[in-house]
């Protein structure tokens, strides 16, 4: 079986759904506090806090679990800055917790949801894996400490994972049963929706005053389907090498902020206010990933290239979580 911790958010519900898809049996471990108990439609889910060995030390005897996924981390980088216990305490000291567990049961195969935040001010784009990781933020820090804690659980105890930086996850699954469902929600693409649909009065945009073509900041956009492939095949990979490995997760391919305000506008045949303001702390212009390595690798190909069709999904979904506002 496998486990996937905060398997009630957003990117964790659709690789559950696709690992059961694939023939996987699943097992969900989420304290709900920011999942949705709504969006567990596959396996079963334990509700049960990262925070509580004996707790989750439980869920590992009652189940066979070969392998763990995990995506219970928070995600908010200006949260980060203002308040860092919350994200090391979360984001680093529970997935300890969580590691200790998995060795005591000798579970060592292990799929970590890291960032590009990592990554920090580019110094060339598109992004490779060997790019030097110098976080901006608190939230990307923990990530990538847990990267090294990792590394040295690779070396000591023998704990295989694949760590896998995702770009700007996005979309939602077509057949529009789960999706993006974030409380608050801080993300571009929702956040248009939202304006869109009438629940904000506008969106704003932060800055656009960046060295782009049009001034304001790109972004690879990657959907969450294809999010979720790769994470299939990275576990495939595990099964088959077991050997760690880190890979990139983006499309390629950078949108700009205002490029994806005007797919949204098409998709969605709807006009709402656009304000231009003051960047947001901490925004690298452009962030493009290099996904040659994944592609190669571990055969992933993700499908969704087009902004449009990413958008399409996304407002399907969209539509059905905020009924109230058509
Ligand atoms: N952004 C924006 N207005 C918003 C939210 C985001 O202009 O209301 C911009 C943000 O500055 C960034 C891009 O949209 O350049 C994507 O932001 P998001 O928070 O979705 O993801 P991030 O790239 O920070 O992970």
């Amino acid at each position: 079986m496998i486990l996937i911790v905060g398997g009630a958010g957003y990117i964790g519900s659709h690789v559950n759904k696709s690992l059961n898809e694939a023939g996987y049996e699943t097992i969900v471990l989420d304290n709900l506090s920011y999942g949705h108990e709504e969006s567990v439609k596959w396996g079963r889910l334990c509700n049960c806090d990262l925070s509580n060995i004996d707790d989750v030390d439980e869920v590992f005897n009652k189940y066979d679990i070969s392998a763990v996924m995990h995506f219970s981390s928070f995600i908010d980088v200006g949260e980060s800055v203002t308040n860092p216990e919350k994200y090391y305490n979360n984001n680093v000291v529970n997935t300890m917790n969580l590691l200790h567990v998995m060795l005591k049961h000798n579970v060592k195969k292990f799929i970590f949801s890291s960032t590009c935040a990592t990554y920090g001010i580019p110094q060339k784009i598109p992004l490779v894996e060997d790019h030097p990781q110098n976080p901006i933020n608190p939230y990307g820090w923990t990530k990538l400490m847990v990267e090294r804690i990792l590394k040295d659980y690779d070396t000591a105890y023998g704990l295989k994972s694949v760590i896998l930086r995702y770009f700007n996850a996005s979309g939602a699954d077509a057949s529009g049963i789960i999706g993006e469902w974030h409380n608050p929600e801080t993300h571009l693409i929702p956040l248009i929706l939202d304006a869109a649909i009438g629940k904000r009065e506008n969106i704003k945009i932060f800055g656009t005053d960046y060295d782009t073509p049009d001034g304001t900041c790109i972004r690879d956009y990657i959907h969450v389907t294809d999010l979720a492939d790769a994470h299939i095949k990275s576990l495939q990979y595990l099964e088959k090498n077991n050997e760690s490995n880190q890979f990139n997760l983006g499309n390629g391919q950078g949108f700009s902020v205002k490029e994806v305000i005007e797919s949204v506008k098409e998709v969605t045949n709807k006009e709402f206010q656009v304000i231009e303001t003051e960047r947001r702390e901490g925004d690298p212009a452009i962030l493009i990933g290099s996904s040659k390595k994944a592609k190669e690798t571990l055969g992933w190909n993700p499908q969704y290239t087009d902004i449009k069709q990413i958008i399409e999904t996304a407002w399907n979904w969209h539509k059905k979580l905020n009924k109230e506002y058509l």
